[in-house]
């Protein structure tokens, strides 16, 4: 079950309402529409809109959309979809920086007036070196003391599309000495000609940063609790110097909490996005990847990614987290959740030469063992059956407890077999089985002998054809990349492995794309949109228990 944990911004949320500070909360989630949502946004998603549904507050989505180069449309749909599918619903609060374009160009007008803004003619490479070091302070900009008339003239002109990308940009005057060298007159306009912005179009050459964008659309929505991830602390004294000084409506507090990382993938979305490009991964939904459709196509459910966001908990230090952490929250809620069946990823032939061959008989096997309420289901038998290839050893290692030579294994729902010939082909390859089997044992324990294996099969008459893609995690390494080496090569060569030849029982005839079961002994699996009526094909979302030490 979802249980909420405290933290220690629920604690600075409960105290401001307590206090009277605020009497309704409104957080917000900003994404830039320049990628699929991942794991770690989900994170941030849970929080901001977890917290306003706890205090019956609101949660925006807001689209962070000052880079036109690298948004698009598809991105902003594909972004609301999965803050939906997540199971969070932002009513009619639905916005994008861009609806502030105007507005925030008035507030730059206001920071010149007030000599707090100017027009800059350094290049983008002469502003870097001129911003100094952490060691070493920054040197003013031979135009940091343009008159204001100047400065009005020059910005109405940049906007106006006067003056090519890269020659001017519009400056916050603030400290060129400061420690923090974010405070080194940051830039807050650039100058963009030929991208047509996803929502505006043409209508502007001229870009807001996200520095200066971000606390005031924040302060114009009324935000309360800004929440952004560590990295933006030492960006806190900028945004508190914007709101500071424009004439917005409210004053919203930013507060950090530490990032999700993931062990065995990659999450920033430079590196999410060349996966894609090279065509290292199938695409954005593709089951290995982080992201939240990658995680809905490898059958995770929201509730399950919603626990695991509540399990990391929110804090203030950076941290790796487990991949155990992850597959136990979808382990735990599909084992509770989702009916058995029998499937046959690597199928064995089995003859029963002492079944009669007209007999036609239907066992009924429970969907789940711990839950009667979720019903049966007919699982018809016959004197052919597969069993998995994996179940049978012609030379047992030790402790072996499956079918072997001369051996007794009980069927699952069904009776004890011995097997009695192995039929090889002319390579000397196991091709089939030939097995009696005990009919006296259906639902009861053989006379005088106990039979400890038990096994999974579908019979051959009624069994249906199926691919089933078995996916390991995309990295060998817990952190691709690490010092600097190319994140590439840490790939994993095996996180897929498609088996084309599977069987699976009956009752998986006509199922859905999204549809969950665990496959008795094999794991749990979720059937792929490439499922058809003919041929149902299967995703692993996960095995039976953490075999992260195999
Ligand atoms: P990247 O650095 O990969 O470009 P981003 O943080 O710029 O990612 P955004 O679209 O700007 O991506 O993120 C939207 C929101 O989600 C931000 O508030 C950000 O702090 C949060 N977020 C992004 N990644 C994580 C993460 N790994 N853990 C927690 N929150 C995250
Ligand atoms: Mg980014
Ligand atoms: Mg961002």
């Amino acid at each position: 079950a979802e249980t909420p944990r405290t933290n220690f911004i629920r604690q600075i949320v409960e105290a401001d309402l307590a206090s009277g500070k605020h009497d309704r909360i409104v957080t917000r989630f900003p994404p830039e529409p320049n990628g699929y949502l991942h794991i770690g946004h989900a994170k941030s998603i849970v929080l901001n809109f977890g917290l306003a549904e706890a205090f019956g507050g609101r949660c925006n989505l807001r689209f962070d959309d000052t880079n036109p180069n690298k948004e698009n449309v598809e991105f902003v749909d594909s972004i609301q979809a999965d803050v939906r599918w997540l199971g969070f619903d932002w009513g009619d609060r639905l916005f994008f920086a861009s609806d502030y374009f105007e507005q925030l160009y008035a507030f730059a007008i206001e920071l010149i007036e007030q000599g707090l803004a100017y027009v800059c003619d350094l290049s983008a490479e002469e502003t870097r070196v001129y911003r100094g070091t952490l060691t070493e302070p920054g040197r003013d900009s031979p135009n940091r003391d343009r008159s204001m008339a100047d400065n009005l003239d020059l910005f109405k002109r940049m906007r106006a599309g006067e003056f090519p990308d890269g020659a001017r940009t519009l400056r916050a005057r603030i400290d060129m000495a400061s420690p923090n060298i974010n405070l080194r007159d940051p830039v807050l306009y650039r100058i963009k000609h030929g991208v047509v912005h996803h929502q505006t179009g043409s209508a502007w050459c001229l870009y807001p940063t996200y520095d200066y964008t971000h606390p005031l659309s924040d302060a114009l929505e009324g935000i309360t609790h800004s929440l952004c991830t560590l990295e933006f602390e030492d960006h806190r004294p900028l945004y508190d110097w914007c709101i500071e000084h424009v004439s917005v409506p409210s004053k919203p507090r930013q507060i950090e909490f530490s990032r999700l990382n993931l062990e065995y993938t990659v999450m920033s979305k430079r590196r999410l996005t060349e996966l894609v490009s090279e065509r290292l991964v199938q695409g954005w939904d593709d089951p290995r990847m982080p992201t939240l459709a990658g995680l809905r196509r490898r059958g995770y459910t929201p509730a399950a990614i919603r626990e695991f966001c509540e399990r990391v908990g929110v804090t203030k230090s950076d941290n790796l987290v487990e991949m155990a952490l992850l597959e136990s929250a979808i382990r735990d809620d599909l084992d509770a959740t989702v009916p058995r069946r029998m499937a046959v990823l690597r199928p064995l032939k089995v003859v029963l030469t002492n079944y009669p061959q007209d007999r036609q008989e239907t066992m009924e096997a429970g969907n789940h063992p711990k839950d009667e309420r979720m019903g049966s289901r007919p699982v018809p038998f016959g004197r052919a059956i597969y069993i998995d290839r994996a179940d049978f050893a012609e030379l047992p290692p030790k402790g072996f407890k499956r079918l072997i030579p001369g051996g007794e294994v009980r069927l699952r729902n069904a009776y004890v077999i011995r097997c009695d010939e192995i039929v090889k082909d002319a390579a000397g390859e196991v091709v089939e089985l030939r097995a009696t089997v005990d009919l006296d044992t259906l639902g009861k324990n053989p006379e005088g002998r106990k039979v400890k294996g038990v096994i999974h099969w579908v019979s051959v008459a009624h069994g249906i054809p199926a691919k089933v893609r078995l996916y390991d995690r995309l990295f060998r390494v817990p952190t691709p990349g690490a010092g600097g080496s190319d994140y590439r090569a840490d790939i994993n060569p095996d996180s897929l492995r498609v088996l084309a030849d599977c069987v699976v029982e009956p009752a998986l005839q006509g199922v859905q794309p999204g549809e969950r079961f665990q496959f008795e002994r094999e794991g749990y699996f979720v059937a792929d949109p490439e499922t058809t009526p003919e041929r149902p094909v299967f995703n692993l979302t996960v095995g039976l228990r953490d075999a992260w030490g195999k």
